[in-house]
């Protein structure tokens, strides 16, 4: 892989990298604005230590591509970006704060054309930071100043996701009575496992913090599943909500549901496992697509949607994106990723014309 950055910004067909070294600390940092068809760019900051600074410029044009699709497919009106500050080494105290700080105006400079949240490497008291500058940034309540937890919003919109393939895929009432494995209760499969419990779901969950596990399958009265046995598990729906890669060759051929939809990122080990997966006649939701709730509150808040139930209910859209692409991927015999991805690109080319 060439990661020249002359090179990556030949190939590259987003709409414009804004790059930035900051002496003081080491650091690249680039702003990746990749589509703004449908609005302003917007999607997370990620801090992370690279071997090159073009391996950092890489991930950011990929996961600025990548929230150009996510917000295209659920119909929200915001273009791709993604922002990479590619630390030398890990970065603590004033050092960091100066850094946030300068990459904050940096931010301002851009007239709300860039907007940002947490990703990888940074938390909600670095947005913080950067919001004593810059005025385009979430991720906490801009009032009181507190963290905003998204992943009961993901979790929301998984449960819609799922609600909508069960509807489409399962005969007779969608969930009530349904078996569905959740795959790593954290903070999105704990949550999610609330929603499904209310819909009358029979719940399977597993974890490879077994502690943990047990804990959560005792408050959600839910079968615990040993990390060993989970893709043979026989369920209606398989929920992988712990890590990314769990679908490939090797699992795919083991599955025993009918449904798969989680919130993990990048669940498809390679684009061929999508195909695998329809072969088996197990019906795949695109995490991009299912996992959109957390990004998709953070932007109602900007319009400062203040309550939580109503911001909650606000995540049912995406069950509706779910249901269009799973009837659209029905009617052709393609796969979801593949509805999916035309749902996008026909949206784009709507908005350009
Ligand atoms: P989390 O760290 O709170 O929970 C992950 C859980 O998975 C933990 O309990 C962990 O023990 C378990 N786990 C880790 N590796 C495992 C393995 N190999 N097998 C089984 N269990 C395993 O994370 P989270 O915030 O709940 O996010 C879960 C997934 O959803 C992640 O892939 C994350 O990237 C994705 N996601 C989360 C959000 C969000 O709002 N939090 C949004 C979009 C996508």
């Amino acid at each position: 892989m060439n990661y020249d950055l002359q090179a990556l910004m030949e190939r590259w067909d987003g709409l414009a990298v804004v790059c930035r070294y900051d002496h003081p600390t080491q650091t690249w940092v680039f702003i990746c604005m990749h589509d703004n068809t449908l609005g302003p760019c917007m999607g997370g900051t990620r801090i992370k230590v690279y071997s090159k600074p073009g391996e950092g410029l890489l991930d950011a044009m990929r996961l600025a591509e990548g929230m150009t699709n996510k917000w295209a497919a659920i119909d929200v009106a915001a273009g791709g970006g993604k922002a990479v500050l590619a630390v030398e080494r890990p970065l603590e105290g004033e050092e960091r704060r100066g850094l946030l700080l300068r990459y904050g105006r940096l931010i301002q400079t851009l007239g709300g054309g860039f907007r940002t949240g947490e990703d990888m490497g940074t938390s909600s008291e670095d947005m913080q930071v950067i919001a004593e500058v810059a005025d385009y940034v979430h991720g906490f309540h801009p009032e009181e100043g507190t963290k905003i937890d998204p992943s009961p919003f993901t979790a929301r919109a998984v449960f819609a996701g799922i609600q909508s393939a069960a509807a489409q895929v399962l005969e007779g009432e969608p969930l009530r009575g349904r078996t569905v494995l959740i795959q790593g209760v954290g903070s999105v499969g704990a949550n999610l496992g609330l929603f499904l419990k209310e819909a009358g779901a029979e719940l399977l969950v597993s974890d490879i913090d077994e502690p943990r596990c047990r804990r959560v399958a005792d408050q959600l009265e839910a079968k615990f599943v040993p990390d060993s046995e989970v893709y043979a598990t026989p369920c209606d729906v398989y929920a992988p909500c712990a890590v990314g890669a769990t679908l490939n060759p090797e699992t795919i051929p083991q599955l025993q549901c009918r449904i798969v939809a989680g919130s993990a990122n990048n669940q498809l080990a390679t684009p061929a496992d999508a195909m695998r997966l329809l072969e088996r006649g197990i019906v795949y939701v695109p995490d991009y697509i299912i996992n959109a709730g957390g990004a998709l509150a953070f932007s109602f808040l900007d319009k400062k949607f203040g309550n939580t139930d109503d911001l909650l209910e606000k995540m049912d859209v995406i069950g509706v994106s779910v249901t269009e692409i799973l009837q659209e991927a029905a009617s052709k015999s393609e796969s979801p990723v593949v509805a999916a991805q035309h749902r996008v690109d026909r949206t784009l080319a709507k908005a350009r014309t």
